[in-house]
């Protein structure tokens, strides 16, 4: 039966495939896929878990037949019975040699997928002890998971790819063999470092339960560049393994087993998407400049310096905003040391400026914190209730001076292979500009002293609370450029968790207020002949893009997939109408309601 669900757009386009199920477990999960040759590995790491559970529970079983009846309920021995019973039941064992081996799933992965498989037919079963049995069988499954902590091998770069036959390009997908159908993602919630491990895989498209448009994972699919929805809510819950599944980037729509004719409309509005990139595409090597002769920066935002193959495929002009965390993400699962030493850095930083051939490469020193945990450990289950008002960014940095000051040589380092700008994060008090930068100070002198090699960088204050935007003078004293950060001048502006779907409605980019604010930060900028850049999310919005240019904005920084559209906009604009134009938009009550290109263009 079809069926849609709803969430908020955050990557364009549409995707048709078959649903892959991401389920969240108590226990941090890797998810990645294994190559071929690694299935009897996998299959053996289950196994062994498998056989240390057992005796585990044999254990448990002994020492619970030498209690009396004072120290043990009798409903324990009963209950290890289960566990031994569901541990060794061919449908449990079964279906995970069937995700390992068919889907290539590493062997956590596979496990938690075959326990969502059957935790929802002992949902359906009339039986209320029977139904109450999930609960034992998350339990085992939990063990095995435990059991398999530290035994997880390395991850491997890319699934195999499924070769899709000439003869079925024109046919309705789903009548495909699943094996040759595309894959899309259906998660509850995925954390950016998961995110980070799918952008290395062949998935077509995602959905997640949670989320905002501009949390961390939503920005990590956007740079993927795949039709993605977050704050779909239910949709993990609705949607089975397997099932076939439309995910319309444009509409935050999630299309689950699509009939025929719903199938050829989705379809026939991809092929349009891809004329429409193809147009696109011819934007490549135009410079950015306007009607009126104005030339403007199209820069890219990078989590990793790979991205930076596809910021120059892009036509980008250097690199606005490199999120540096990423190096510092999910390396639990990848078996790395907790953080990235100074010379993993500075290889890393070095590869992104040989990565932009000449280009400048500006690299924020680490933001974690709120909803980009470490190792997907989310800060809220530390106890802290309100992470995004925590220790994040600067703040977590300067807690840390050690690992903020091994940050900053290799970053110094990576400096003397091409030109690089060094931002600071989620900067607002003048105490915390002048220790951030007496450490600077410090890491230079530290390399100095050890006769190593380090080259001079500009340094950019990122301007994402409002307390910073009220106090300017202070940062332009101290820095020579400042980069927006719309994505948090809003949340903190406005008061909206940015990653929370259930005040999404409320996260306005047009608020008179963060308006006022984003203008004003580029206008004391232009009068003081300082650099500034917007690399929020609202840079890469077309809709904002005459708006920002109004304001006098002359350098934006977005991810590579949407420069094409933006360059589009720049190319169409007048700026010498827009300025008046801007002052009205900022004036309005509902800025939204007039804040269309067609308005701009009158
Ligand atoms: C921002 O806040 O707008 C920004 C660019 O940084 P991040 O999205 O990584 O917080
Ligand atoms: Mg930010």
């Amino acid at each position: 039966m079809t069926f849609a669900v709803h969430g908020l757009p955050v990557a364009r386009g549409i995707a048709i495939g078959r649903a892959v199920l991401v389920v969240s477990s108590r226990i941090d999960v890797a998810h990645y896929f294994i190559k071929p040759e690694e299935v009897e590995t996998e299959i053996d790491r289950v196994r062994t878990a498998r056989n240390a559970v057992a005796e585990e529970l044999q254990k448990l079983q002994a020492s619970v037949a030498l209690m009396g009846p004072n120290d043990a309920p009798h409903e324990l021995a009963a209950l290890l019975e289960v566990h031994q019973m569901l541990l060794q039941d061919e449908v449990l064992t079964g279906g995970v040699k069937h995700w390992i081996v068919e889907r290539l799933y590493n062997a956590e992965w596979a496990l938690t997928t075959q326990l969502e498989v059957i935790a929802r037919q002992f949902d359906e079963m009339e039986d209320e002890y029977l139904r109450e049995r999930k609960a034992d069988l998350e339990q085992v499954v939990e063990r095995l998971l435990h059991r398999m902590k530290g035994t997880a091998a390395v991850l491997a770069p890319t699934p195999p790819r499924r070769k899709r036959r000439a003869e079925d390009d024109d046919a309705d997908p789903t009548a495909n063999d699943a094996i040759d159908a595309p894959l899309v993602l259906i998660a509850h919630d995925l954390s950016p470092a998961d995110m980070l491990q799918f952008k290395k895989s062949v998935f077509a498209g995602f959905v997640t339960d949670v989320g905002g448009r501009t949390s961390h994972t939503a920005i990590v699919a956007r740079s993927m560049d795949i039709p993605a929805v977050v704050g779909a809510r239910s949709a993990s819950q609705l949607v089975r393994q397997d099932d076939w599944v439309i995910i319309d980037g444009d509409g935050g729509v999630v299309i689950v087993d699509p009939s025929p004719i719903i199938l050829a409309e989705y379809g026939f509005k991809q092929r349009q998407n891809d004329l429409e990139r193809g147009r696109l595409s011819r934007l490549r090597h135009k410079p950015a400049v306007t009607l009126d002769g104005q030339r403007v920066d199209l820069l890219a935002n990078i989590e990793m310096p790979e991205d930076t193959i596809n910021a120059v495929k892009a036509g980008a002009v250097g690199v606005g905003l490199f999120r540096s965390e990423f190096l510092f993400m999910g390396r639990e699962a990848q078996r790395l040391t907790r953080l990235p030493d100074e010379e993993e850095q500075y290889q890393a930083y070095k590869r992104a400026v040989e990565g932009m051939q000449g280009m400048p490469v500006t690299v924020r020193t680490i933001d974690v914190g709120a909803d980009k945990p470490l190792d997907g450990r989310s800060v809220r289950d530390d106890g802290h209730l309100n992470p995004a008002l925590g220790l994040r960014a600067i703040r977590w940095s300067l807690a840390d001076p050690a690992m903020f000051l091994t940050q900053l040589r290799a970053i110094l380092r990576a400096a003397a292979h091409g030109e690089i700008h060094l931002l600071i994060p989620m900067l607002a008090h003048a105490s915390e500009i002048r220790q951030t930068l007496s450490l600077i100070d410090f890491a230079r002198a530290e390399l100095d002293n050890r006769g190593a090699v380090h080259g001079n960088v500009k340094l950019g204050a990122m301007i994402e609370i409002p307390a910073a935007a009220l106090t300017l003078k202070t940062f332009l004293k101290y820095f020579d450029f400042l980069s927006i950060g719309t994505n948090d001048l809003i949340q903190y502006t406005l008061a909206i968790d940015r990653a929370d779907e259930s005040v999404a409605h409320l996260y306005d980019p047009a608020h008179p207020a963060v308006l006022r604010l984003v203008a004003e930060t580029i206008a004391e900028c232009r009068r003081q002949g300082k650099g500034v850049s917007v690399c929020g999310e609202m840079a890469g919005d077309v809709m904002f893009t005459r708006l920002l240019l109004g304001m006098g904005l002359r350098s934006f920084s977005m991810h590579p997939s949407q420069i094409l559209a933006v360059k589009q906009e720049v190319l169409r604009a007048d700026t010498s109408k827009l300025e008046a134009w801007a002052q009205e938009v900022l004036e309005a009550e509902e800025p939204a309601a007039v804040l269309t290109p067609a308005a701009a263009s009158q």
